[in-house]
């Protein structure tokens, strides 16, 4: 069912609908009805498909059947839940007049509606939408022509924490500092998003990214646009933005506008983020290192889920953020290193300001509901439990002696702001119900009317109880009773048998009004209870009243107070980060990196912290650990390659990913699963592991690994760190091993990074004697009665074999495929060495080095021997032993 354009003859209601959608047409419109949203045409469609729920009709337009489907008000949240999950955007459309107006309008006035709110993806702060450890941003991207080259810059907000931060950068690093922040929801101006030079970015990114009109991001017009949002006369005071970041930031800030309509968010100023003040990591990377997510997208297995302890959802945002920034600037790093230190030294002091934080609720997020007007008692709440965990962990340090990050933490927190915490905790009574519209949150003993009201209410109730009584007495009525109801508000029932004393004209009798009549009973009143009634209603409905202006004095104290509350709870989520990090670094026996401004990357005892506790877990024995030094040597201004050849399934993709991890881990400001490390800063960490398959996106496996290896070849510096397993390994063995002997040449004479190199090209370990800063090193592996027994134990020198046939046969190959599959490898090898695979390698012209290929290991007998005890006879049918006899005679 196509969206109506025109609505010539259509109901009024439909009028309404089809004008509000012409609107919104990239939202789906929830149209309030009374208890329903209620969507319409394609938008039913739609949403019914998504949301499961049943497709009805609803009078007919234009001579057909009107789409219709409906969620109930009360339950919105999951509903919206299930379409923002899905890339929906939603507009909801509330009712913004009493539905009486509408009537006294007359005829066929239908009630005024509007659109409230849109909610999106990256807009949305309901507790139920956000998941507490994990940030939800809005970002937005800004463009501008600055000389010859577009100047690009990123805004990124969380709306429900208030944050706001934007950093330029550049077309190449464009899709890795989006991946870095990882945003729910990417706004472009239309002009940009459709740029076919930028379509494969956009293409990456997906459905993150949304087209918007372009007037959003007019970098001109921003500065009176974020002047106009904070209130401020000029934003000059914000500091000295670029016209791409002015425009980033005009179209974050246009965006929330538009998407928030009447309500502002309590976001805090924007902040400036240098370039290259954090760690560069290339999208395949993070994907592969599995920083956040695994591959296939679940927390279980990632690094963060391996070593988060923190006990706040700020805190876990936190450390999400800063794994996925880690920063390069020594001290900085040493800063964090420092808070982490001391809690380490003060375990004590640690458990206890632990304990406390347990009991801090999300500040951030209840001030931001209560700024956009969405708030409930319960957020009052949460900034009550805030306040008094921050004034005990406060007391916690005492007289302490802090490192400078704490200490500055310290001070945020002693900065919340005490009036407005003494206020709540005068206010607010010990339960509090989720919403406010019915009262009950405010403490007795805090409003003086208010308690009366509340006494005259109590009080006029026990009246009804005792009237009930006189009336039973003076009717003789045993089954008297006085009810309520909305309708009739108080009455007094009779069963329909008895009403004969109750109706009649004489002086008692006319007391009972008759009010109505039901199958079996009869309801009066009297002028007596109806006027303990609207004492009880007013009342009530003064109470209310009071309850609700001291909520919303409340909630103006704390939005006043924005910045204070948002600082203190940062505050609060460095000590959880830092406390967590102790805890961990304790717990797992991890040490303090040195990181500094060499180019040094020595790592003695490393371990993988994933793989490491996923072994513990499973009890399949303990993690080996290794070590790797990369660092210049012998006068070497540049740090070493590391050329490292071993079976598969030896450890390689292990020790190749926790090298890069406690990189990672180091510069984020933790301590590392190693027993020392020194490791000169590193700014690009590039890695090319695993097979991240594109092939959705139609490109081979091995195009996907060339287009990477390039990107690193093009931009590893030398403060860079590359990681590389099995380049070349998607194409035929020579193409393969000539590519990956490039590589390596290129990396160690052009990039002149600090890199390891996983390969099974065991001739590419010649190069060693050609590259003075490259080394060998392997996987060691025993051969224990024909099978290899992995140690996992990297040590210096080349793996002699690759053991794939042993591998093959551990996975449970059939013997009869191994057995011949040693018998091919014997043929090849003997053929190959004097082939043309050594003459290749001895005619390459830069590397003419002399290969000492092993002579073919096993002689014939042996060939023959192990064939034979690769049979058997036990599993063969008749024919296939003929076969084998045929095959073992020509052997001979
Ligand atoms: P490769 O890349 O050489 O094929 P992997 O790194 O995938 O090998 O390791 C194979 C398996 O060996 C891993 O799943 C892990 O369980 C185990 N392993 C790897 N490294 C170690 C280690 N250092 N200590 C103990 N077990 C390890």
């Amino acid at each position: 069912t196509p969206m109506p354009a025109a609505a010539g003859g259509a109901t009024p209601m439909i009028e309404q609908f089809i004008e509000i959608k012409a609107a919104n047409p990239d939202s789906l419109l929830f149209y309030r009805m009374g208890d329903f949203y209620e969507l319409f045409f394609d938008d039913a469609e739609k949403a019914s498909r998504a949301l499961g729920i049943v497709l009805t009709k609803r009078g007919k337009h234009q001579g057909h059947d009107i789409p219709m489907c409906g969620v109930p008000v009360h339950a919105a949240d999951d509903y919206l839940q299930k379409l923002i999950g899905q890339g929906f955007r939603v507009a909801v459309c509330e009712q913004i007049e009493d539905p009486a107006e509408a009537k006294k309008r007359g005829g066929k006035s239908v009630v005024r509606r509007d659109v409230v709110r849109l909610v999106t993806p990256g807009t949305i702060t309901e507790d139920k939408l956000l998941a507490p450890s994990e940030s939800s941003f809005l970002m937005a991207l800004g463009r501008v022509k600055g000389g010859a080259e577009h100047a690009f810059a990123l805004a990124w907000i969380e709306i429900s924490t208030g944050s706001f931060r934007v950093a330029e950068t550049t077309a190449d690093r464009l899709v890795a500092d989006v991946f870095r922040v990882d945003p729910r929801e990417l706004i472009v101006a239309e002009p940009v998003f459709y740029d076919p030079e930028l379509k494969p970015v956009f293409d990456v990114l997906g459905r993150v990214a949304s087209p918007q009109p372009p007037s959003l991001f007019d970098s001109a017009s921003a500065a009176g646009r974020i002047a106009r949002f904070f209130a401020v006369a000029t934003p000059d005071g914000f500091g000295t933005f670029s016209r791409a970041e002015l425009s980033a930031i005009s179209g974050a800030i246009a965006y929330v506008e538009k998407t928030q309509k009447a309500e502002r968010p309590p976001l805090s100023r924007p902040e400036r983020e240098e370039q290259g003040s954090t760690l560069f990591i290339d999208p395949a990377t993070r994907a592969n290192l599995e920083l956040l997510r695994t591959l296939s997208g679940s927390r279980d297995g990632s690094l963060f889920k391996a070593i988060d302890r923190t006990v706040t959802g700020g805190g876990a945002r936190l450390l999400a953020d800063r794994l996925m920034a880690p920063l390069t600037d020594p001290a900085a790093i040493g800063a964090r290193l420092d808070s982490v230190s001391f809690f380490r030294s003060e375990t004590r002091l640690c458990q206890a300001v632990r304990a406390s934080l347990k009991s801090v609720a999300d500040m951030p997020r209840a001030l931001s509901r209560l700024a956009l007007n969405r708030g409930g008692p319960r957020d009052l709440g949460a900034l009550r439990a805030g306040f008094e965990a921050a004034g005990t962990i406060a007391e916690l340090f005492g007289e302490a002696t802090l490192p400078q990050e704490a200490a500055s933490a310290l001070a945020a927190i002693e900065a919340l702001p005490r009036t407005l915490a003494a206020h709540l905790a005068q206010a607010l009574g010990e339960e509090l119900p989720l919403l406010k519209r019915d009262g009950g949150f405010i403490r007795s003993g805090y409003h003086g009317e208010l308690d009366e009201m509340r006494a005259l209410r109590d009080e006029s109730r026990k009246v009804i109880a005792g009237l009930e009584r006189s009336l039973i007495e003076e009717t003789g009525i045993r089954s008297l009773k006085i009810r309520h109801n909305n309708v009739l508000g108080y009455y007094i029932e009779v069963t329909a048998n008895h009403h004969s004393i109750m109706t009649g004209s004489d002086g008692a009798k006319a007391r009972f009004i008759h009010r109505q009549t039901m199958a079996n009973a009869m309801r009066f009143t009297t002028t007596e209870l109806a006027g303990l009634e609207s004492k009880i209603a007013n009342a009530a409905d003064r109470a209310l009243s009071i309850e609700l202006a001291a909520f919303d004095r409340l909630t103006a104290e704390a939005v006043g107070e924005a910045d204070k509350i948002r600082a203190g709870a940062e505050a609060l989520a460095v000590l959880d980060v830092s406390a967590a990090l102790a805890l961990l670094s304790e717990s797992e026996a991890w040490c303090r990196p040195v990181v500094d401004a060499s180019l040094a990357f020595e790592i003695s005892g490393g371990r993988h912290p994933v793989v490491e506790q996923a072994l513990r877990r499973s009890g399949e024995g303990p993690f080996v650990a290794n070590d790797c030094d990369l660092s210049p040597e012998g006068g070497a201004k540049n740090g070493a390659i590391w050329l490292l050849t071993g079976p598969n399934m030896g450890g390689k993709s292990t020790f190749l990913r926790q090298n890069a991890l406690i990189a990672i881990l180091a510069q984020t400001g933790s301590f590392v699963p190693a027993t020392s490390a020194h490791i000169g800063v590193v700014d690009r960490l590039f890695s090319r592991v695993g097979a991240s398959d594109d092939l959705a996106r139609g490109r081979s496996t091995f195009m996907v690994e060339m287009v990477e290896t390039a990107a690193i070849l093009n931009q590893a510096g030398e403060r860079a760190l590359v990681i590389l397993d099995e380049i070349g390994r998607g194409t035929a063995t020579f193409d393969g091993l000539s590519i990956a002997w490039a590589a390596v040449e290129y990396l160690h004479e052009k990039n002149r990074c600090r890199a390891i190199f996983a390969t099974h090209f065991h001739e590419m370990t010649a190069l060693a004697g050609k590259l003075p800063r490259l080394h060998n090193v392997t996987m060691r592996v025993k051969e224990w009665e024909g099978d290899v027994v992995f140690l996992h134990e990297v040590g210096k020198g080349a793996a002699d074999r690759s053991y794939g046939v042993q591998v093959a046969r551990l996975a449970g190959l059939p013997e009869a495929v191994v057995g011949r599959a040693k018998e091919v490898l014997h043929q090849l090898e003997a053929g190959e060495v004097s082939g043309k695979a050594n003459r290749l390698v001895d005619d390459l012209p830069l590397f003419s080095v002399a290969l000492k290929r092993e002579a073919p290991k096993p002689a014939r007998n042996d060939a023959l021997g192990e064939a034979l005890s690769a049979i058997n006879p036990d599993e063969m049918t008749p024919r296939e032993a003929l076969e084998v006899l045929y095959r073992l005679k020509g052997m001979v």
